[in-house]
């Protein structure tokens, strides 16, 4: 239709949608989802307080009672406010919609969460992307340089980072934190699994937000993420923010799951036991290098001519396991493939599976 093409722009025409791969009859290990369900106590709950939640009404946007939940269970320190969005993608989107002044830059590392790179792209603002050295650490004096040049107005670093998994060094992000010229967001979405934060830092360092999900940890399917500042900086974002993101079933069943944290936590918990007994395993194959991993998932790039990574992941998806193939994307990531963790059996037969695919 010739409307369509004069109408939406021509950057959207030529995008493709946020494909999600089928997994029908796969063992999923995809996109970092928790593999755990709830205890069926707490689900049975849960579904009593659903049937008597007002879906009529609409949700009440201050969500108080909540953010007060958070700012208690996720440690989030005084004079600091949080604020909600359905899953932290819908926070990247208002947030970059707050800074979006003409020409603000945008400046991440690369790789890193690719929305951090389309949302600015959506806002029509200048993305600067900073290569990550070949171990996917830092380039912490190419950062600085990069910053010096183009005085970016907001820089993500998703700590640890997706896809690569790391977690870069606390000194090198802090020296990033205090050269910005900007707002700097620390992505913090696999926080449970790496052990460091800057959640409790948050009054130390004027510039700083803090974003976290809770999809990491067995809500996925929820959608609850949150920004996390110091209140001057999170009233203005709730300004942007669209007022009733966040439905009344998510709103009252992510009250319930804070309020019995210890089982998030205990899923958590289960996830780096595996990830702990899975890394030395895939790095006893032969055919591949393992790259470190803070987070649920381990990245791994196939040794051998480009190519080889999707015949694997191919492979594997014939055995039965779907993992993340990076080949075809960014050219740092040629053969590289994300596996996700999941509970044990679903981690022995990726190891199969992947074994298989090697041989
Ligand atoms: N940040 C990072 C670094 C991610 O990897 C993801 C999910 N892949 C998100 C944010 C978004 O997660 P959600 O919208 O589920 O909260």
């Amino acid at each position: 239709m010739s409307r369509v093409r004069s109408v939406i722009r021509p950057d959207v025409l030529a995008m493709s949608a946020y494909h999600v791969a089928d997994a029908s009859g796969l063992i999923k290990l995809d996109v970092m989802e928790n593999p755990y369900r709830l205890p069926e106590a707490l689900a049975k709950d849960i579904a009593a307080l659903v049937a008597g939640v007002a879906i009529n009404r609409y949700p009440i946007p201050s969500a108080e009672r909540l953010r007060a939940l958070i700012r208690q269970t996720m440690q989030v320190p005084a004079g600091c406010d949080v604020v909600l969005g359905n899953g932290s993608d819908d926070c990247i989107q208002y947030l970059t919609a707050a800074v979006a002044r003409e020409g603000a830059v945008v400046m991440a590392p690369s790789p890193s969460f690719v929305m951090f790179q389309m949302q600015a792209n959506f806002f029509r603002l200048p993305f600067v992307g900073v290569p990550l050295r070949e171990d996917f650490s830092i380039d912490v004096d190419a950062f600085l340089q990069a910053i010096a040049q183009h005085q970016p107005a907001l820089v993500w670093i998703a700590f640890p980072n997706n896809p690569t998994g790391n977690a870069f060094a606390l000194d090198d992000i802090e020296k990033i934190v205090r050269a910005a010229p900007g707002l700097v967001v620390i992505d913090e979405a696999y926080q449970p699994f790496a052990g460091a934060s800057f959640m409790s830092r948050l009054n130390e360092f004027d510039q700083l937000v803090v974003m976290r999900t809770l999809s990491k940890v067995g809500l996925a399917g929820l959608r609850l993420g949150y920004l996390a500042g110091r209140s001057e900086w999170i009233a203005e974002f709730n300004k942007t923010r669209p007022p009733f993101n966040l439905n009344v079933l998510t709103e009252a069943v992510a009250i319930r799951l804070l309020e019995n944290k210890s089982v998030l936590d205990d899923m958590a918990a289960r996830v780096l036991t595996e990830r702990e007994r899975i890394a030395p395993l895939l790095r006893g194959l032969t055919g591949l290098t393992v790259y470190p991993s803070a987070a649920n998932f381990i990245l791994v790039r196939v040794n051998g001519a480009p190519g080889r990574g999707t015949r694997v992941f191919n492979a594997m998806k014939a055995d039965g396991v779907l993992v993340k193939d990076f080949s075809g994307g960014h050219p740092s990531l040629q053969n590289c493939l994300r596996l996700t963790i999941g509970a044990p059996d679903e981690n022995n037969a990726m190891i199969r599976a992947l074994k298989h695919a090697l041989e």
